[in-house]
């Protein structure tokens, strides 16, 4: 197989792209790509400060290591969940967060949830009554409001996050399978920016999570393989798993299906109706002051009420 540009081998052949590229031609196509993405959707300019959420996997360094080749001015944000389960995943991805800033001399920023609140993610999750099996929900919680509040602390008013092709599909699938509507009207590659809370772009959302990994394997950026020990058996996995099958029958089908949701609910033709009409009401949270329709603490403050917690739970209704 022959790099179509200049005939080289080729690392990579895209079929639904009709593409196959050298590891050189690869790395000018992925890069520039991302560009065309993030002028696109209209993601940031170059005056702009912006955060990249960075987990230490694949997705997230490729996606930092792009924006700096690009020469924005992107700093990172790790956030050290305490997850072990005997792998010691959160420490591995942040000393490998941590090396690959150092690397090119770039600004990472850490938080560390056990030292912030004395207790790790699945701790305060087994806390809780939705978070007592696996801590996902919360987990996905504390991850949403510390990158919000982050950012605004910080002064950044985008926050970047590397959410591919696969991860986008799955997500849209679940929603349609579940006909969750709400989540369907806030998919996008950008959520703009509001009254506490930064703008949220995903220049990733085009790339296949083949095509992320492709990246990182000829870029030679060491990132931590292992998924996060509470992904295994989810929902996502399932469909991902899915829609690859689907791929394989019928190549592009996952980038036609996203595509084709975005472009119709944002041209009008996809009408999604609203249960609510009346617009969310939202106030500071008087613990942390980010925005929450909350009447007391957000969500995430009472993550760390232990006691009204406890009573909330011994109340809920039986059966
Ligand atoms: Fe958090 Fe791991 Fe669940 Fe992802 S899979 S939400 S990192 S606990
Ligand atoms: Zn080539
Ligand atoms: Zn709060």
């Amino acid at each position: 197989m022959k790099c179509m540009k200049c005939n080289e081998r080729a690392v990579i052949r895209m079929r639904q792209h009709r593409l196959a590229l050298c590891k050189d031609h690869y790395i000018e196509w992925f890069v520039q790509q991302t560009q065309r993405f993030i002028e696109k959707y209209h993601m940031f300019t170059r005056d702009e400060k912006v955060l990249v959420a960075v987990s230490g996997g694949k997705d997230s360094l490729a996606l930092w290591d792009v924006l700096w080749q690009l020469g924005y001015h992107a700093e990172g944000l790790y956030i050290n969940l305490g997850i072990d389960e005997g792998l010691h995943y959160s420490n591995e991805s942040e000393r490998l967060a941590r090396e690959f800033a150092e690397q090119r001399g770039l600004v990472l920023h850490v938080i560390n949830v056990e030292q912030a609140h004395g207790e790790t993610v699945p701790e305060i999750a087994r806390r809780t009554r939705r978070g007592r099996d696996k801590p996902c929900a919360v987990c996905g919680l504390i991850k949403r409001h510390d990158m919000n509040q982050a950012a605004l602390e910080l002064g950044f008013n985008v926050l970047a996050t590397a959410h591919n092709l696969d991860d986008e599909v799955a997500f849209l699938f679940g929603n349609v399978f579940h006909w969750n509507l709400e989540q369907m009207r806030r998919q996008a590659p950008i959520l703009p920016e509001s009254p506490g809370f930064a703008r949220k772009v995903k220049p990733f959302c085009r790339f296949s999570e083949r095509e992320t990994a492709a990246y990182s394997l000829v870029r030679g950026i060491a990132y931590i393989e292992d998924e996060c020990p509470f992904a295994e058996g989810s929902k996502q996995l399932l469909y991902k798993d899915l829609l690859n099958r689907l791929e394989e029958v019928e190549p592009g089908a996952k980038l036609r299906f996203y595509l084709g949701f975005i472009e119709a609910r944002d041209s009008g033709q996809l009408v999604l109706p609203r249960e609510e009409e009346v617009p969310l009401e939202l106030h500071p949270c008087p613990r942390c002051g980010q925005p929450t329709t909350s009447p007391g603490l957000c969500a995430y403050c009472r993550l760390f009420e232990r006691e009204s917690l406890e009573a909330s739970e011994t109340q809920r209704p039986s059966g």
